[in-house]
């Protein structure tokens, strides 16, 4: 089977689906593989790399002809698809509410889409999970980010001209990109508080030396919620919620949100007079900028200042770490290609009663078939 790689066309997309160390890997297996001219430039992989590790290097057109498996991280729209056969099946990250006539002309276009974003939360997909790989990237670069805009330092320091306080940072959401954020200013070495609404959290939070600040009068969500994932709150909650993170907020310098509910508009969770209660000099990092924003004011792809303090909504932060993010997302592509590889056969080989293709495949034979898009 010929596996192609894309060069992605989105606006601000700097990853690349495939790396030398996993075309070697892919051609190990038994495949054919072709790079689209210029796929790793912004991920500092060079073509003569992709080449040297046993790929074709050529344009678009070449590179889709004949394959069978097409890999990009964020969908094409069928015209950035020249020549593609009906059949072919897609993996990337589809974004299929944001953009549903992309998905429907897949379907169109006889492509069996994959979204890689809809990978089950189950232990065997691990591996395979893009939302993981990028979120704990995203986590840590929030924190880099927001030291960079942040005038003092992070670690107390004792001078002999007297002594910095260190900086006090509060992570609001603690699934991966969160867990990640705690540790990543834990190294930096702030004092870090961190909240959720899931009560699997405390431990976690505590386990990585960071203070659990918990809604305490109204119930959260018991353990770890469904598949890990939270559902949006009573209106009871988010008062209590509203008036915990008043009195804690005034006092953080650096505030890190990143709670997101899955198929909904990510809750609000900071509101502008809370902004207001902040020391002038306070950075906040909205992590949830592209679902709608935690954070009243955030916008996506700008640094807003109100009241004072800074306001950071950048896009894609994975891809603010191209290199990396692509080797983590190249490689979870490669462990769910390798996981359904038939060896005799030389190709793909994608079980229908799989519950891992049964969660990721969008469309088939010409129709739009996951539950979610057809319900
Ligand atoms: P996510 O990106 O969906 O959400 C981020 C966090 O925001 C979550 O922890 C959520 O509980 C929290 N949140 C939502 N609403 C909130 C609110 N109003 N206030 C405060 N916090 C709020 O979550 P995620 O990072 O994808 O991961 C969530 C969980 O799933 C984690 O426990 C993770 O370990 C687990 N997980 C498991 C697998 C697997 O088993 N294969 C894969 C990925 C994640």
């Amino acid at each position: 089977m010929k596996i192609a790689v894309l060069r992605e066309t989105a606006d601000a997309e700097p990853r690349v689906a495939a790396t030398p160390e996993t075309v070697k890997k892919l051609i190990g297996l038994g495949a054919e593989v072709a790079v689209e001219s210029g796929a790793g430039v912004h991920a500092s992989i060079a073509d003569a790399a992709y080449a040297d590790a046993g790929a074709a290097v050529g344009d678009r057109a070449a590179t889709i002809a004949g394959a069978g498996l097409v890999l990009g991280v964020q969908g094409p729209t069928v015209a950035d698809l020249p020549g593609i056969a009906s059949g072919t099946t897609l993996l990337a990250i589809l974004a299929p509410f944001a953009d549903r006539a992309r998905v429907d002309g897949y379907a169109q276009a006889g492509i069996n889409a994959f979204a890689m974003e809809f990978m089950p939360r189950i232990t065997r997909a691990q591996s395979m999970d893009v939302l993981s790989s990028q979120s704990n990237l995203a986590g840590y670069k929030s924190v880099i980010d927001a030291a960079e805009a942040y005038g003092r330092a992070f670690p107390m320091m004792m001078t002999a001209a007297g002594t910095i306080s260190a900086a006090r940072v509060f992570v609001m959401g603690v699934g991966v990109a969160g867990l990640q954020a705690i540790a990543t200013a834990r190294r930096l070495g702030a004092i870090v508080s961190a909240t959720d609404v899931r009560s699997a959290t405390k431990e976690q939070i505590e386990s990585l030396g960071a203070k659990a600040i918990f809604v305490d009068s109204v119930k959260g969500i018991e353990g770890e919620g469904s598949g890990g994932y939270a559902t949006e709150m009573s209106d009871e909650y988010k008062a209590a919620q509203a008036a915990l993170v008043s009195s804690h907020i005034a006092k953080q310098d650096i505030v890190i949100t990143t709670a997101l509910i899955p198929g909904r508009p990510a809750p609000r969770l900071i509101s502008d007079a809370q902004l207001a209660s902040m020391r002038p000099g306070s950075v906040l990092v909205d992590l949830a900028v592209e679902s709608g924003g935690n954070i009243e004011g955030s916008r996506p792809g700008e640094v807003v200042e109100v009241h004072g303090v800074k306001i950071i909504g950048h896009r894609n932060l994975a891809g603010r770490m191209a290199a990396d993010a692509s080797a983590l997302y190249a490689r979870n592509l490669f462990n769910l290609i390798s996981a359904f590889w038939d060896k005799d056969g030389k190709a793909a080989a994608w079980t229908a009663d799989d519950e891992i293709v049964k969660g990721i495949k969008l469309t088939e034979g010409g129709a739009v078939v996951h539950e979610r898009l057809t319900a």
